[in-house]
């Protein structure tokens, strides 16, 4: 496998960045993650604004749009594959211990690995833990996972593939790495920016497309809804099946499967050459 390290191609089994790495030793950076198709990026542009608005809200120096967008091109040319997830990740660099971030400069990371198609239908489980919707982070993707990282383990120990947290006044949120759609009446809602989710860009395109609301949910919305979706750069829609174990009354429901059509229909026009 061929990634992009601060500026050039290199190989995968050799490329190093510094043990003193601010993004490893105090998760000081941001990424995005995107599927890409036979060799194009999903939603790139979108994917690039996200990116700058991360660093901006850490204070990392913005990366050059021009220069990911050369990296994720050479990284998708010298490894071809029909489905992958391409990763950029941006940290604040070299801070020998005792320093102050990143003397060398930020590190640029471009790298992709294989994926399969997801599967059409999932369970997923609520966690105890909460989203802060008021704190530095809220909304921004910052390489500092460990919380999901845990939670995601938590699902899987229940046969869940996804676990779901409120925010602290316990209104629904978001899923570990996706966010959630609930169907009420015929009608699809999701939670607000607000709630501390982050704007996902499925999410985004899920509201355009759909017409789905941006509406506060407290979490029994769960118990109550008719159907349930996820959305992600590499969910796409995918429709709930089980909540905690309680099975949904159908999955996918007819507004989720009407949602998961009008996403395969309009996706391809997102991605970027
Ligand atoms: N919420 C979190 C915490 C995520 O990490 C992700 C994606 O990785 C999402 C939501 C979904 O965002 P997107 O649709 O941009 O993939």
């Amino acid at each position: 496998m061929k990634l992009w390290l601060d500026g050039e191609l290199r190989d995968s089994a050799s490329a190093r960045v510094s043990v003193f790495d601010h993004g490893l030793t105090v998760g000081d950076g941001v990424f995005e993650t995107m599927k890409a198709v036979d060799g194009q990026a999903f939603a790139l542009t979108r994917h690039l604004d996200r990116l700058a608005r991360s660093a901006r809200g850490l204070g990392l120096p913005e990366p050059d749009p021009d220069e990911v967008r050369r990296a994720c091109r050479a990284v998708l040319d010298a490894n071809p594959m029909p489905l992958g997830r391409l990763r950029i990740t941006l940290t604040g660099g070299d801070s020998p211990l005792g320093s102050d971030r990143g003397e060398g400069g930020p590190t640029l990371v471009v790298a992709i690995g294989p994926v399969t198609r997801r599967a059409d239908t999932t369970e997923v489980i609520t966690v105890p833990w909460t989203r802060n919707e008021r704190g530095a982070l809220a909304g921004l993707k910052t390489t500092s996972y460990a919380e999901n990282v845990v939670a995601l383990a938590r699902a899987r120990e229940q046969g869940a593939t996804e676990a779901l947290f409120a925010n602290t006044v316990g209104r629904l949120c978001e899923g570990t790495g996706s966010n959630v759609f609930v169907v009420l009446d015929g009608e699809i809602h999701t939670p607000p920016v607000a709630s501390g989710c982050l704007a996902g860009i499925t999410r985004a395109l899920a509201v355009e497309w759909t017409g789905a609301r941006e509406t506060e949910l407290a979490m029994d919305v769960l118990d109550r809804a008719d159907e349930v979706f996820l959305t992600s750069t590499l969910r796409d829609v995918q429709a709930v099946r089980r909540v905690d174990g309680r099975e949904l009354p159908t999955a996918p429901g007819p507004v989720t499967a009407k949602a998961m059509r009008i996403f395969d229909e309009r996706a391809a026009d997102d991605l970027d050459p």
